[in-house]
């Protein structure tokens, strides 16, 4: 009864269920939000813990249970919505305090989903996800691996990363085609990287990641040239993985103080 088409891999293991509540480790009064309580694995604990919970779910007869049963009456603010367009900020704001964000994610669209998160991350105190294990390797990795990339600069820049446990398969059902884990991703109150522009940050991810055989002052030649990226103490025949997430921060600063047009 799973829905495919919603990410639908409900935990089953209690064991996985009560290490990554105590990784979250709710406290009664906090501003916490859950995306995707599904059947309420991750809910009923928390909520015992917290005393309430604001919870996203797109599956309305999902919502409409959670709604609809005695055991979370008072407990639960059930927002019927999309978490890709949900609005973290106004939240945050008429909580009067940044959230506590979790959730076991439907993978389909944890990549677009984090993005939406970065853009709202200033009212986010911190977030505990369960994703595929190979995106969490993406957003922990050192420069100089295969798997880093755009999403690793994207989230290191903003947000400190600490990947929590590892959880297979069998703790769903059904059980999911990859292996999963938990990370923790703390917002900085002030990045170490300090970014003027996150949209232009992005579109230099994606330009110096095009191609990643490629050198960066191939990748890059658009917006900048191999003298301007020298300036920055970038050198050009790098290849794009190689360099640090300072680096990319500089060239997408640069970018934007030189009224480069994307
Ligand atoms: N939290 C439950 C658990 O751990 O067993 C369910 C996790 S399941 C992987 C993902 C949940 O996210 C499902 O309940 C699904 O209906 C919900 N979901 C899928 N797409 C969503 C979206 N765009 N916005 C909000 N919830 C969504």
């Amino acid at each position: 009864r799973a829905r495919k088409r919603f990410g639908q891999n409900f935990l089953q293991d209690e064991m996985v269920i009560d290490a990554i509540v105590d990784a979250i480790a709710p406290e009664p009064g906090q501003p916490l939000l859950e995306i995707g309580p599904g059947l309420a694995a991750l809910t009923r604990p928390v909520v015992q813990r917290s005393g309430h919970l604001h919870v996203v779910e797109l599956d309305r007869d999902l919502a409409n249970r959670l709604e609809k049963s005695a055991e979370f009456a008072g407990k639960l603010t059930v927002h019927r919505a999309d978490a890709l367009k949900f609005n973290f900020a106004d939240l945050a704001a008429s909580l009067g305090t940044p959230l506590r964000v979790f959730g076991n994610l439907p993978y389909n669209i944890s990549t677009p989903l984090i993005f939406h998160l970065l853009s709202h991350v200033n009212t986010i105190s911190d977030m505990h996800f369960m994703l595929q294990k190979e995106v969490i390797e993406r957003m922990a990795a050192e420069p100089g691996s295969k798997a880093f990339g755009r999403l690793t600069v994207m989230i290191q820049q903003a947000c400190e990363v600490v990947p929590v446990l590892e959880v297979p398969p069998e703790a769903f059902d059904p059980a999911p085609k990859v292996d999963s884990a938990v990370v923790r991703l703390l917002p900085y109150a002030e990045s170490p990287w300090p970014v003027k522009d996150r949209a232009t940050l992005n579109h230099v991810c994606h330009m110096a990641f095009h191609q990643r055989r490629k050198t960066l002052r191939n990748n890059m030649k658009k917006l900048m040239s191999a003298e301007e990226l020298e300036s920055l103490g970038i050198d050009p025949a790098a290849r794009p993985e190689t360099l640090s997430v300072a680096d990319f921060v500089n060239m997408a600063n640069w970018i934007t103080e030189n009224n480069r047009t994307l």
